[in-house]
């Protein structure tokens, strides 16, 4: 492992919190020290108060700051004297440990500090790091794991037996850290759970840590454990349905839709064909923190009715012997091995099932080196359990704040790169759920980079591509829930008495033809929705109002009207709605320049303001105005709604 450490870097870290903020954030960086959330650091300043004194303040980690991202702010300012005293006790209960460091900051505002804080406290050195490194882990979680630690790091570190994070914790090292420790300790490893270094200085607190973690990776190399190669299985792939199957099983389980992401490759499905695969994969996660994410252990196959029912009796053993009473998690299995398909990772979120399967595959790594070392051996069940149901991380769970609509759902939108079909995008983002974005155009792969994001190309008349695009959808999330039939053309204004048959039937193959084809394919993924189906048409007023000179325009979207009605006849048994939004004179898409609205405007002797609003109300219709309605459309107001064709078009006369 090399030091990021970059001196022109590090120059742009100003201040008494810089230097900590960017070696946190180069701890961050790398995923096989830290993963989303785990590891925590601190530093200790002496600062003057509002009254001149000067005191000692402990800036740790906050809870909720990622190290990789971490800003001077996500650090909470807790001061140094307090935490020494609370050290002192015989006795501190987690809520209270976490009441008192709270109500002990200088900043109201601050997050509160991590649960390691008071360990960080009692360290003497003002730079701590920890970390959850993968190859300390490797080491640590072996049949003789102390005997090997010990053996990595000698006079380094002081090695400290597995007890769960908190108070008690930070006495005990703090002691044996008094007893053991020389000149030569430079840092700190909890056996099954990671590792600590120290420093006067942030660069050589940081700098002890990738030295510290070498020595396991040389160590492991040494004994032929660090490199090593998963005989690739030849399974196919899974089929889009069966992983839908799937995910609306998890999701029945788990009360929730959950967004399931499939990770097929040649490690994923290496692993899943591990010949010791129920021995190595049941015992448990590489360090007692992923508990929260990954769930103790993951499910093998695709029996979920089994899995709640261990879950269930895994809860049972172990809740009683809690000190206060504890009421079971969902039960659903956030992780899945599948010779068929490998890897399938599970969660309230894209970004949240993205977290699961990176923790998953550094969890691979983890067991293959301490199998090659003689043997992986993770903490037992009561430990994680309660890690699994502790107060403390419980709450850090439901901070969440209230859910967001379609948490968990996921939607697919044609035409998606400009116009209404990008604000749909928008909207549906902005309500919580996963969207796959579909066009022609190429920008639409470079729309937004996010995990609840995708992108694809793809010509919706073709039917293999939409088949393609569609399982390539339902692989990364798990299915599609709700369908936006948005892409469409406008062909030029054009007589009957000249209408050539070629423009006729580009506008059928691309309003309506495609919306069949579309419907049909999309039709078994909506039947699978946890929560329903929901089908949006971006309709037209032209509709029931049409124009001259828009015959193939308002022949073609009049024909998707009927499908539409009819999709909805059919599929209300199904739990599937499907209704239409029908918007009017919508200029600010990619079809209307200044240039063309001027010539427009001109046209009908108007401004181009007067011709922007020439409705009833007077008022411009804009895409966020469609998307917005048609999103709601998909959510629990229009529970109760199919079939239904609503304007959105500031009132038009004719309609009316
Ligand atoms: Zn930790």
């Amino acid at each position: 492992m090399k030091s990021l450490w970059n001196d022109e870097e590090a120059r742009q870290f100003q201040g008494d919190l810089g230097p900590r903020v960017y070696t946190s954030r180069l701890l961050g960086r790398d995923k096989s020290l830290v993963l989303h959330g785990g590891g925590n650091t601190s530093v200790k300043i002496r600062e003057k108060n509002l009254f001149g004194e000067e005191e000692t303040i402990l800036y740790v980690k906050g809870s909720g700051w990622d190290l990789e991202t971490i800003e001077p702010q996500g650090f909470s300012p807790v001061r140094l004297a307090h935490v020494l005293r609370l050290a002192g006790l015989p006795a501190l209960s987690d809520p209270e440990m976490v009441n008192q460091l709270v109500t002990h900051m200088l900043k109201a505002s601050a997050p509160a500090p991590s649960i390691e804080t008071i360990l960080h406290g009692l360290m003497p050195q003002k730079f701590v790091d920890h970390t959850h490194a993968d190859a300390v882990l490797s080491v640590s979680n072996t049949k003789d794991g102390e005997k090997r630690v010990r053996e990595v790091y000698g006079k380094r570190c002081v090695v400290i037996p597995y007890l769960m994070p908190g108070f008690e914790l930070a006495r005990y090292c703090a002691g044996e850290f008094k007893r053991h420790g020389t000149s030569e300790t430079m840092g700190m490893v909890l056996l099954n759970h990671g590792i600590f270094s120290f420093g006067e200085t942030a660069r050589e607190s940081y700098e002890r840590m990738i030295e510290l973690v070498t020595l396991s990776e040389k160590y492991l190399e040494s004994r032929r454990a660090w490199s090593l190669a998963l005989k690739s299985s030849t399974c196919s792939a899974p089929g889009a349905e069966a992983q839908a199957g799937l995910r609306r099983r998890l999701s029945d389980a788990a009360g929730a839709p959950l967004i399931l992401r499939t990770v097929t490759n040649e490690r994923t499905l290496g692993f899943a064909a591990h010949p010791e695969l129920a021995r190595v994969s049941q015992q448990g996660p590489a360090t007692p923190d992923h508990v929260i994410r990954t769930k103790r252990t993951p499910m093998l196959g695709t029996d979920v009715a089994r899995y709640c029912e261990d879950y269930r009796r895994y809860f049972g053993e172990h809740a009683p012997r809690a000190k206060e009473p504890k009421a079971i998690l969902d039960p659903a299995p956030r992780v899945v091995l599948d010779p068929a398909f490998g890897l399938a990772a599970a969660g309230r979120t894209a970004k949240d099932a993205a977290i699961v399967a990176e923790i998953y595959d550094h969890t691979i790594d983890v067991i293959l080196r301490a199998e090659a070392l003689g043997g992986f051996q993770a903490l037992p069940a009561k430990d994680i359990f309660d890690v699994e149901y502790w107060d403390l991380e419980q709450a850090k769970l439901k901070k969440g704040g209230n859910p967001i609509p379609f948490a968990g759902e996921t939607a697919l939108v044609t035409g998606a790169a400009s116009g209404i079909g990008k604000a749909m995008v928008s909207a549906l983002l902005s309500r919580g759920a996963a969207v796959v974005g579909l066009d022609l155009d190429a920008r639409i792969e470079t729309l937004h980079s996010r995990p609840d994001f995708v992108g694809l190309r793809c010509d919706v008349t073709e039917e293999r591509q939409v088949r393609s695009s569609l399982d390539q959808a339902v692989l990364a999330l798990g299915g599609i829930d709700m369908l936006v039939l948005n892409a469409g053309v406008f062909p030029a204004s054009r007589r009957i008495a000249e209408l050539p048959a070629e423009e006729w039937r580009k506008a059928m193959t691309v309003n309506l033809d495609a919306n069949l084809l579309l419907l049909r394919a999309c039709h078994p993924f909506l039947k699978l929705a946890p929560r329903g189906g929901r089908v949006v048409v971006i309709g037209s007023k032209n509709v029931s109002a049409p124009g001259p000179g828009a015959s193939a325009y308002s022949a073609s979207k009049a024909g998707l009207n009927q499908l539409a009605r009819i999709a909805a006849l059919e599929w209300g048994a199904d739990r599937i709605r499907v209704n239409t939004v029908h918007p009017n004179a919508v200029f600010d898409t990619g079809l209307w320049t200044d240039e063309v609205l001027e010539q427009r405007a001109r046209q009908y002797g108007m401004t181009v303001e007067e011709y922007k609003t020439n409705n009833v109300l007077k008022t411009e219709v804009t895409s966020r105005d469609v998307a917005e309605l048609a999103a709601e459309m998909c959510g629990p107001l229009f529970s109760k709604t199919t079939g239904a064709q609503v304007p959105v078009d500031g009132g038009n006369e004719r309609v009316i």
